[in-house]
């Protein structure tokens, strides 16, 4: 896929931030603003300033907006809204090199970390659907999980996040189904089921 390094960092950043709220359990992992800025930290945001409450608020409110797109088959209308959001928050293109190198920023000017963030992971979710890749952004696979991700791989058949191990778990249950099914067959080497880490 043609997302440049760049882009998928940020929506790499998209999808941390999705999962830092688990739909299953409510569990709040985006818990304090030092939460915040280690995530973001990870994904290689330069967080050089601690971030305030508003901030935090921010990043969490901006969660739903971005899970939307995730396993949503109406592309026109993940479209229509990342484009909606990219207005809401005031986005403003522009070219710079203060670090060097020319790249896109997509806030507005001294706009707070949380904006920037925001303009960034929208502006890299839509160059995935650009891309021709809307079906690559889903939904785990495994029914207990409501992990996202983005299929990166090259044939794009990616089904499970892996962040919990959920492709393991699910081949592993379904090798015990299937040694159910067939029996005690022995130890024979062709059927052994291979654990992938994804
Ligand atoms: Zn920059
Ligand atoms: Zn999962």
């Amino acid at each position: 896929m043609a997302v440049s390094d760049y882009s998928s960092r940020a929506a790499l950043t998209a999808v941390d931030l999705v999962n830092s709220h688990d739909v299953m359990t409510g569990e709040e992992r985006l818990a304090s603003e030092a939460a915040a800025a280690e995530l973001l930290g990870r994904r290689g945001w330069v967080v050089d300033r601690p971030l305030s409450r508003v901030d935090l608020e921010r990043l969490r409110g901006l969660r739903p907006r971005l899970r939307f797109v995730f396993g949503n088959a109406v592309v026109r209308k993940s479209v229509a809204d990342l484009n909606g959001l990219l207005r809401e928050l005031g986005a403003q293109p522009q070219l710079t090199d203060h670090d060097g190198a020319w790249h896109w920023h997509y806030a507005r000017p001294r706009a707070p970390l949380a904006e920037r963030v925001a303009t960034t992971c929208v502006v890299a979710l839509l160059t995935v659907i650009a891309d021709g890749g809307a079906a690559r952004l889903r939904i785990c696979d495994r029914t207990e999980c409501g992990n996202v991700f983005v299929d990166a791989s090259r044939p794009g058949s990616r089904r499970f996040c892996d962040a919990r191990g959920c492709g393991n778990r699910v081949h592993a249950s379904a090798y015990r189904e299937r040694r159910r099914g067939a029996g005690s067959e022995g130890s024979g080497g062709s059927g052994d089921e291979q654990l992938s880490s994804q």
